[in-house]
C-alpha cells in the first residue's frame, strides 16, 4: 500500500495526515505552531509533527510517497518557502519547506501551495462531480480564495494568487486593512475585523445596541450571537458584512466563471446561515452570467490538511 502524506501549516497549529492512495487517513499528528526563536524552529515542528503522523500510521516516512503543504503565506514558490508570514513574530523570517519535507520521506514528489489553494484542491478531490472549475473561499481571521480553472489550480508566478481579502471593495476606503491599505475586502468582513466595523457603525448611526461598542470589548461571534438574539444594530451589521461578502464573491465570480463556490473559515463554518444567505440572495442579482452554486466546505477544519493530503495524491492538482 502506498502512503501519502499532507501537511496543513498555520498560524496557530501545525497539523499532519498519512492516508492511503484514496486519501483515507491512517495516522495524523497536530501541534501548535512554534513563535520562535525562528524559522527553523518551525521546520522542525513540522518534520516532527510528519514523523508523529507516520508513527501513528505505521508507517516509515522514508516510505512516504509524496508529500503536499498547504501553508500560511507569503509563499516563494520557487525556494519552497514562507518568507515573513504576516501572522507570526518577525523573529520567524523564513520556514524551508520542501527541501527539508522532501529529504524527510526521500522523495521529490513535494507541493507546496498556499492554504486556500490547497482547500481548492481538497474540495475539487472529494467533491463527487471532481468540477474543473470552482473556487474555495475562506472567511476567517483573513479572507482569501483558491482557483480552479479549466482544471489548473491558479498558483500565479510566486504561489500568491487567489488574495482575494485585499480586493478594494470599498471606494470611499472607510476601513484599513491589516495590510495598511484602506477599502479592502477583509478589512470589513474577516473575522478579526468585524468587531472595528461594527465600532465603525456603530459611529455613523449610533443604534442602541447590546453591543459593547464603545470599550471595543467584543468579537466577531459576539456579533454573530447578538444579531440572533434579536439586536437590531448588530443584525444591521451582519447584513452589511453579507453584502460586502456578496459583491466580493460576485468579482470573484465574474473574473474566474467557477461552477461552485465553497465556502469555509471559521466565521462562516460557525455561522453558515448567516454568512452564505446573503450571499446567495445577492449574487444573483450581481453576476452577469451563471450564478454559480454557493455552498459550505465539506470538509469543515481538515480542508487545509486533507487538501494537502490529496495534492500529494494527485501531483497537485487534486484530479481523481
Ligand atoms: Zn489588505
Amino acid at each position: 500500500m502506498a502512503a501519502y502524506a499532507g501537511v496543513d501549516l498555520g498560524a496557530t497549529n501545525i497539523r499532519a495526515v498519512v492516508g492511503d492512495e484514496s486519501a483515507r487517513e491512517l495516522g495524523s499528528d497536530t501541534q501548535a505552531t512554534p513563535r520562535g526563536p525562528n524559522g527553523i524552529a518551525v521546520t522542525e515542528a513540522i518534520l516532527d509533527c510528519l514523523r508523529n503522523a507516520c508513527d501513528d500510521a505505521d508507517v516509515s516516512p522514508s516510505s512516504v510517497v509524496a508529500a503536499g503543504i498547504g501553508s500560511i503565506g507569503p509563499l516563494d514558490l520557487a525556494e519552497g518557502i514562507v518568507e515573513g508570514p504576516a501572522n507570526l513574530p518577525d523573529s520567524i523570517g523564513r520556514i524551508p519547506l520542501t527541501g527539508p519535507v522532501g529529504n524527510l520521506i526521500d522523495s521529490e514528489r513535494v507541493y507546496l501551495h498556499n492554504d486556500t489553494n490547497a482547500g481548492v484542491i481538497g474540495e475539487r478531490f472529494f467533491s463527487d462531480r471532481n468540477p474543473d472549475d470552482m473556487v474555495y473561499l475562506t472567511i476567517s481571521s483573513g479572507i482569501g480564495a483558491g482557483v480552479a480553472v479549466d482544471g489548473n489550480v491558479v498558483d500565479g508566478w510566486d504561489g500568491n494568487a487567489g488574495e482575494v481579502g485585499h480586493m478594494t471593495l470599498d471606494p470611499a476606503g472607510v476601513m484599513t486593512c491589516g495590510c495598511g491599505s484602506d477599502g479592502h475586502w477583509e478589512a470589513y468582513c474577516s473575522g478579526n475585523n468585524i468587531p472595528k466595523y461594527a465600532m465603525q457603525l456603530h459611529t455613523e448611526d449610533g443604534m442602541e445596541t447590546s453591543l459593547p461598542v464603545e470599550s471595543g470589548d467584543f468579537d466577531a461571534a459576539d456579533v454573530f450571537d447578538r444579531a440572533r438574539d434579536g439586536d437590531d444594530f448588530a443584525q444591521y451589521v451582519i447584513g452589511q458584512v453579507g453584502h460586502l461578502n456578496a459583491i466580493g464573491i460576485a468579482n470573484v465570480v465574474q473574473a474566474y466563471a467557477p461552477l461552485v463556490v465553497y465556502v469555509g473559515g471559521a466565521v462562516a463554518l460557525n455561522n453558515p446561515d448567516a454568512v452564505l444567505d446573503p450571499i446567495r440572495d445577492e449574487i444573483s442579482e450581481m453576476v452577469f452570467g451563471n450564478i454559480p452554486d454557493v455552498k459550505l466546505t465539506t470538509l469543515g477544519e481538515d480542508i487545509v490538511v486533507m487538501g494537502a493530503l490529496a495534492s500529494a495524491i494527485t501531483d497537485g492538482t487534486g484530479e481523481r
